[in-house]
C-alpha cells in the first residue's frame, strides 16, 4: 500500500514512529497531485516549496526532540474560501482574483500551531454558492470516481483532493450543505460542526448565521483528528461559543448504548433516487444490528428549508458581498477605460442636447461600483445578490425575509422536539448520487433541490456528519447522513466510527486514469 492510500491517523502513527518523515509523505501526496489533478482540478494553488520546507521544518523538530504539534507533518488542503497571510485567497472568483489578506484565518493560524503542512488551496463555487464546484471562475472539479461527472459542492475541490489521495485531510465550509454533499458524492467523511463550534475569522463570509468551518477526510476517527485542531472559541470570532472541546478522538471508541435514531418521515418521499434510498436503509439496518433502536419522526416544516434558506443565505450574502465595491479591496475595472467611455457619451449627449440623458448619466463613482462587480461577479453570485437585495428592499421584506425568519424558528422547533425523542437524525445527505457536469447548470431551481436534506442542519444550527454507505451500480459514492444536537459532534462521530468498524465504504478507493495505465 502506498502512503498515499492511508488515512491520517496512520500516517500519523508512522511518523509517530519514526517509519516515515514528513517530507516524504509531502513529496508522495505532492506527487499524486502532479500526476492527477490536471483531470480533477481539485486544487487552485499547491504550494509546493512551502509545503516542502514546512514538512522538513517540522521533521527538524522531531528529530531534535522537540515536541511536535498534533497534525505533526501531515498534509492538509484548505479551501480558497480561508483566509491565508500574504497568499492569494480567490474564493473562486475574479473579484479576488489578486487578493492577499494581510492575516491568516483563525483555523489556519490553529493548523500552522498543529504543524499541518499546508499544501494548496482548493476549488469551490464562487464564493461558496452552489453545489456542484460548477460555479468557480476558473475550472471546475471533477468527481474522481467518474470524470465526466461533479464533485458536489461548494467545498467540491476539498472533497475531490481526498477522495483522489492528493492529500490525507483537507478544510472546507457549509453554509447549507458544502461539506457534506461533496463528502457524499465523493465517498468520503465530512463534518458540518454547530454553528459557534469552530471560529470564522478569516472565513470570507458567505451567510453569516449559516456559514461553517469543517473537516474532511477518509474516515470518521481522522475527521476528529481534524476537528480536535480546528474547533474552538476564539475572542476574534464572537460567535464562537466558549466551550471546552472535547478530545474527540480519544472518545471515538467508546461504546453508544441504548441509541435512538429518528428517520424523517418526510425525507423519504418524491424526489429521493431508488439507490440513494436503499443503501441508506442498508446503512440503519447495520445501526440495528449494532443495537441501536430506530424509529419514523416528523420534521413538519422540513418542506419548507430549502425556500426558506433561499431568502436568508441570498439576503446575507446580498449585505455581505456589498464590501467589494472596486474601491476597498479586489478587482476594479479598467478605470482609464471607464472614465475615457463616460466622457465619450457625455460629449455625445451634450452634443445631441439630450438633458435627461445627461442628467441619467452615472457619476464616476457609481459607474466603477457597477462595471467592477458586473465584471468581477459570476452569474450565480450575481443571481443571489439580485435575490437578497429584492427580499431585503422595502415592502418585501415582511412578505419574504421577515416571514423566512419565522419559518427558520419553526425548523429549529422541530427538531428540539425531535431530539426530545431521539438521540441522531438519520437520512440521506442527497436526492441522487452526482450528476453529469452540466445537467442543472441552466437550472437553478433543480440546482437549488438538490439541497433538500442539508440545509435545515444550518438553519437549526446543529452539527451533521455525511459518511459514505454505498454505492450506485455506476460506481458512484452514496452518503449516508446523521444529524445531532447542538454541540454533539462527539456523538455524531461516534456513531459514524462505530458504522465504519462495522462496514468497509470508507475504505473504497477511486482509480484514475493515470493508476490504471
Ligand atoms: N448549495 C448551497 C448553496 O448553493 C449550499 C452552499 C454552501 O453550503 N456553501 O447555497
Amino acid at each position: 500500500m502506498s502512503l498515499t492510500d492511508l488515512t491520517a491517523t496512520a500516517l500519523l502513527a508512522k511518523l509517530a514512529s519514526g517509519d516515515v518523515t514528513s517530507a516524504a509523505i509531502t513529496e508522495a501526496f505532492l506527487r499524486r497531485i502532479e500526476l492527477h489533478d490536471g483531470q480533477v482540478g481539485a486544487f487552485l494553488r499547491v504550494d509546493r516549496e512551502s509545503a516542502l520546507a514546512q514538512a522538513e521544518a517540522i521533521d527538524r523538530k522531531r528529530r531534535g526532540g522537540d515536541p511536535v504539534g498534533r497534525l505533526g507533518g501531515l498534509p492538509v488542503a484548505v479551501k480558497d474560501v480561508l483566509c491565508t497571510r500574504g497568499e492569494p485567497t480567490t474564493c473562486a472568483s475574479r473579484m479576488l482574483e489578486s487578493f492577499r489578506p494581510p492575516y491568516d484565518a483563525t483555523v489556519i493560524s490553529r493548523l500552522k500551531a498543529a504543524d499541518a503542512v499546508l499544501v494548496g488551496k482548493t476549488n469551490m463555487d464562487e464564493f461558496a454558492m452552489g453545489g456542484s464546484t460548477e460555479n468557480s471562475a476558473f475550472r471546475p472539479t471533477r468527481n474522481p470516481w467518474d470524470l465526466t461527472r461533479i464533485p458536489g459542492g461548494s467545498s467540491g475541490g476539498a472533497a475531490a483532493c481526498v477522495a483522489a489521495s492528493m492529500s490525507p485531510l483537507s478544510v472546507g465550509s457549509d453554509t447549507g450543505g458544502s461539506i457534506r454533499e461533496p463528502a457524499a458524492l465523493c465517498g468520503i467523511t465530512g463534518l458540518k460542526p454547530t454553528y459557534g463550534r469552530v471560529s470564522r475569522y478569516g472565513l470570507v463570509a458567505f451567510a453569516s448565521s449559516l456559514d461553517q468551518i469543517g473537516p474532511l477526510a477518509w474516515t470518521a476517527e481522522d475527521a476528529a483528528l481534524l476537528l480536535e485542531v480546528l474547533a474552538g472559541y476564539d475572542p476574534a470570532d464572537s460567535t464562537s461559543v466558549n466551550l471546552p472541546v472535547p478530545r474527540y478522538t480519544e472518545t471515538l471508541g467508546q461504546p453508544l448504548e441504548n441509541l435512538r435514531i429518528g428517520l424523517v418521515r418526510e425525507h423519504f418521499d418524491q424526489g429521493l433516487d431508488g439507490e440513494v434510498e436503499a443503501a441508506v436503509r442498508e446503512a440503519i439496518r447495520v445501526f440495528e444490528s449494532l443495537g441501536a433502536a430506530v424509529r419514523w419522526i416528523s420534521l413538519p416544516h422540513s418542506k419548507y428549508a430549502v425556500a426558506t434558506y433561499y431568502i436568508i443565505a441570498p439576503c446575507e450574502a446580498s449585505s455581505n458581498l456589498a464590501r467589494y465595491d472596486g474601491v476597498h479591496f479586489g478587482y476594479r475595472t479598467d478605470q482609464r477605460a471607464m472614465v475615457a467611455e463616460l466622457e465619450a457619451q457625455r460629449k455625445c449627449l451634450e452634443q445631441a442636447g439630450d438633458e435627461a440623458g445627461l442628467d441619467a448619466l452615472d457619476n464616476a463613482l457609481v459607474r466603477l461600483y457597477r462595471k467592477t462587480r458586473s465584471e468581477g461577479f459570476g452569474p450565480e453570485v450575481k443571481r443571489r445578490i439580485m435575490l437578497g437585495t429584492y427580499a431585503l428592499s422595502a415592502g418585501y421584506y415582511d412578505a419574504y425575509y421577515l416571514k423566512a425568519l419565522k419559518v427558520r424558528r419553526l425548523v429549529r422547533d422541530d427538531f428540539d422536539r425531535a431530539f426530545g425523542e431521539v438521540d441522531l437524525i438519520a437520512g440521506p445527505v442527497t436526492p441522487t448520487p452526482a450528476f453529469p457536469l452540466g445537467a442543472k447548470i441552466d437550472d437553478p431551481l433543480a440546482m437549488y433541490l438538490f439541497d433538500l436534506y442539508t440545509v435545515s442542519t444550518n438553519l437549526a444550527g446543529i452539527a451533521g456528519i455525511s459518511v459514505p454507505c454505498g454505492f450506485s451500480r455506476g460506481g458512484l459514492p452514496i452518503g449516508l447522513h446523521l444529524q445531532s444536537p447542538p454541540f454533539e459532534e462527539e456523538r455524531l462521530l461516534r456513531a459514524a466510527h462505530r458504522f465504519q468498524q462495522a462496514t468497509d465504504w470508507h475504505r473504497r478507493r477511486p482509480r484514475l486514469a493515470a493508476d490504471v495505465a
